[in-house]
């Protein structure tokens, strides 16, 4: 299901409330920074809404305990609402769970979704609601289901709980495993368009709306990092001291602004693609390279060689 733009995402998901037609799990899947999380949050809140308002009454005690979540959630205050499960003699973060009974927010737990917090999960879901007269279960950055939990998902979502509803959310859908993508009912989230974007950024800037794709995360973390945009014009420049240059800069960086650089150098390439017609093959080789790179962080492994074997493939 690909719907024009935010706006359009919201009210097909107030139809299919207000239809009782809620399917038991959903993929919202869409660029970072484009509203997925608090879309997720925003719906499940109409879902557990005691007085059955699409969007939640904002009275109720349900409503009220989801907005006090929803704002931990999204403001990063995450301390309070960990829940840890003692799993072979280890105290394991499983999910992060507020005053509401009735609602949970899986996010990766460190690099990866684990199989632990799968298991958690699942025993949530079978459970009686016991505020709401449903339940409902958030997996954030979904992309991140390592090949077994992705796989002891499958199987919570072949056999559904009756009364929970899974909202699955993704950057993607290539790496979700093909089996839980016909499981679930698919939304995609459009990049926000440029207008939108500008107002909640709250700066015109041209550069930035296209370098991000109209990601607001990412345009944010561009903004306060405005040294990876200098990196990728060196790189770009192709000169072997300067790439070299630039390979042991982001070794002393950190993940985070790796995966920046390589945002930016993708969207680069794209532009020089389709501007000035590179060929095909070695653009996609180029891409699918930088996908790895990408793919590797988190790992260990030393960003520099990589970033050089990328280098000798475009010169
Ligand atoms: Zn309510």
């Amino acid at each position: 299901m690909r719907l024009r733009n935010q706006t359009g995402v919201k009210d097909f998901l107030e139809r299919l409330h207000r239809e009782g037609k809620i399917p038991g799990s959903l993929l919202f899947y869409g660029p970072p920074g484009v509203g997925k999380t608090s879309a997720a949050l925003d719906f499940a809140k109409g879902i557990l809404c005691l007085e059955g308002a699409p969007w939640g009454c904002g009275e109720c005690a349900s409503c009220r305990h989801v907005e006090k979540f929803a704002g931990d959630v999204t403001s990063g205050r995450w301390e309070e609402i960990s829940v840890y499960e003692e799993i072979g003699g280890k105290n394991v973060f499983v999910y992060l769970m507020g005053e509401h009974p009735d609602l949970i927010y899986v996010p990766p737990s460190g690099t990866g979704i684990k199989i632990d917090q799968i298991r958690a999960l699942k025993e949530f879901s079978y459970v009686r609601p016991a505020l709401s007269r449903s339940k409902v279960v958030l997996i954030d950055d979904a992309h991140k289901l390592t090949k077994e939990s992705g796989n002891a998902l499958l199987k919570v979502l072949e056999e559904p709980p009756v009364d929970t509803v899974f909202i699955l959310i993704s950057e993607g859908k290539e790496s979700l495993l093909r089996t839980i993508l016909s499981r679930t009912f698919q939304i995609e989230f459009p990049p926000l368009e440029e207008s939108i974007f500008y107002e909640l950024l709250g700066r015109e800037d041209r550069e930035i709306y296209e370098l991000s794709g109209g990601s607001l995360t990412l345009a944010r973390d561009l903004l306060e990092k405005k040294e990876v945009l200098g990196l990728v014009d060196s790189f770009l420049s192709l000169k072997p001291d300067k790439v070299y240059e630039v390979a042991l800069k982001l070794d002393k960086m950190d993940d985070r602004e790796r995966e920046l650089f390589l945002n930016v150098l993708e969207e680069r390439v794209k532009v020089t693609y389709l501007k000035k017609g590179i060929n095909y093959d070695r653009f996609e080789m180029i891409v699918r390279r930088i996908s790895e790179l990408r793919n590797g962080l988190g790992r260990g492994l030393r960003f520099s060689l990589g970033l050089l074997t990328l280098y000798s493939l475009w010169r």
